[in-house]
């Protein structure tokens, strides 16, 4: 042993650090869609993008949405809409499927964030969050279903014989996996490479329609990668004679929830913010999760648990998770069962049991609140179980 070193930043949620980056970008001024799929885009007689055909993946039916410019910001599916816009030139994309499994921390316990090498060279996390370990990644060429990446007994079996292999006391075995989940690496391609080797660089790519693409990169950099579309755009419409605009302002811009006075004050802050949960009727652990979860909104939390009126107990859910279920309805554009329960609180994956507890009273509140038709309620209910199956039966 020569020496180590120690992660103090190695985790995140993906998912709530993009709707608290989207929910600080409408208050000013930006208009979100959601479940709104770009479907073709509209030109001006010179051939230049000047907006786009969107369909409604809930309510049905098209729309148009008109811009001076356009972003192409789809992750795995930027080189699909480059097709669309016939501009599908020089380099594309590579699709990897990263996959991550998940066990309780009791069979796998750690309390640091670690990394060790495979037997094939690469490298693996894992990392302790909420009383679970989550191990991974995988790194494999992927030519499936850009929108149903799934993990598969030979992805599981070769992180168990990585963690196997660095902690031959835990002995780990597939019956011990309690969640999963895969995503797609969109990287920019380059020959001759293995997947693991291939650069995360990030890179832009502008058609002769003015359509602006932004691909590879990495979660870490997307405000450096904003801030360059965005100063990009911003010349681009100021030598059309628009604006004034100032420079990006991303680099001092705190998220949604995000004005707890500073990383080093956190734990000081959500202590205080709990107690207004307490207060509400929470006890101290889920006032605390509540605080820690939405920071500088837990209070948007809290005020509605308070509120609660006595019909509304007697739905079946417990107070914490109604008082984050309406917050996600009402504040983050949580339009099905699915989206409250895997991107809007990560249940699926870091807590698979409270999933099974409180699905069904989940499916029944929304269906009520949201006036779902009986289709949608059981093809959204369907959903939840399918979601289930793959994350839990690998
Ligand atoms: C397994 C794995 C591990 C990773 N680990 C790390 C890490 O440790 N650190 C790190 O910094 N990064 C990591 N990354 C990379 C990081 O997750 C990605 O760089 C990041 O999520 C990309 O974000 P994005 O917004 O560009 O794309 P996405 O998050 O994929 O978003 C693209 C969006 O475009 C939407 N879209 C697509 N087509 C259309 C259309 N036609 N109309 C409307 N909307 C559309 C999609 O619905 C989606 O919401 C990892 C990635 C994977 C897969």
């Amino acid at each position: 042993m020569r020496g180590g070193g120690s992660y103090v930043e190695y985790r995140t949620d993906d998912a709530r650090l993009t709707i608290e980056v989207l929910k600080k970008a409408a208050e000013s001024g930006v208009k979100a869609v959601n479940y709104a799929k770009a479907e073709r885009f509209l030109y001006d007689e010179k051939g230049k993008a000047t907006g786009l055909l969107v369909r409604d993946l809930i309510g049905g039916g098209e729309y148009r949405i008109r811009a001076r410019r356009i972003v192409n910001a789809a992750g795995p599916w930027v080189d699909a809409l480059r097709e669309l816009d016939r501009s599908k030139r020089g380099k594309t994309l590579r699709l990897t499927k990263g996959v991550h499994l998940v066990f309780d921390g009791v069979r796998f316990p750690l309390r640091q964030a670690i990394y060790f090498d495979t037997p094939d060279g690469r490298m693996v996390f894992a990392i302790p969050r909420n009383g679970k370990t989550y191990v991974g990644t995988t790194d494999t060429d992927y030519a499936g279903d850009t929108a149903q990446p799934r993990a598969t007994p030979e992805d599981r079996d070769y992180l168990l014989a990585a963690c196997n292999g660095m902690f031959p006391s835990l002995r780990l075995g597939a019956r011990d996996v309690e969640s999963s989940w895969a995503g797609l690496r969109p990287l920019i391609y380059e020959e001759g490479k293995s997947p693991s080797e291939v650069s995360r660089r990030d890179e832009i790519f502008v058609s002769p329609s003015g359509l602006v693409t932004i691909a590879g990169g990495k979660l870490t950099g997307y405000r450096k990668m904003a801030e360059t579309v965005v100063d990009r755009l911003a010349a681009s419409l100021r030598a059309d004679g628009r604006g004034p605009f100032g420079p990006c302002a991303t680099r001092k811009l705190p998220i949604s929830g995000g004005d707890v006075g500073g990383s080093a004050s956190f734990t000081q802050y959500a202590r205080t913010a709990a107690a207004e949960g307490q207060a509400a009727g929470l006890n101290a652990d889920a006032a605390l999760r509540i605080a820690c979860r939405y920071g500088s909104n837990a209070g948007a939390v809290f005020r509605r648990i308070a509120r609660r009126q006595a019909g509304e107990r007697s739905a079946g859910l417990p107070d914490e998770v109604y008082g984050m279920l309406v917050y996600a309805i009402e504040e983050e554009m949580a339009a099905k069962p699915a989206d409250f329960l895997i991107r809007r609180t990560g249940a699926m994956f870091f807590d698979i049991g409270w999933v099974r507890s409180n699905r069904a009273a989940v499916v029944a509140y929304m269906t009520e609140a949201l006036q779902y038709t009986e289709a949608q309620r059981s093809d959204y209910a369907d959903e939840v179980e399918r979601e289930l199956a793959a994350a839990a039966e690998i």
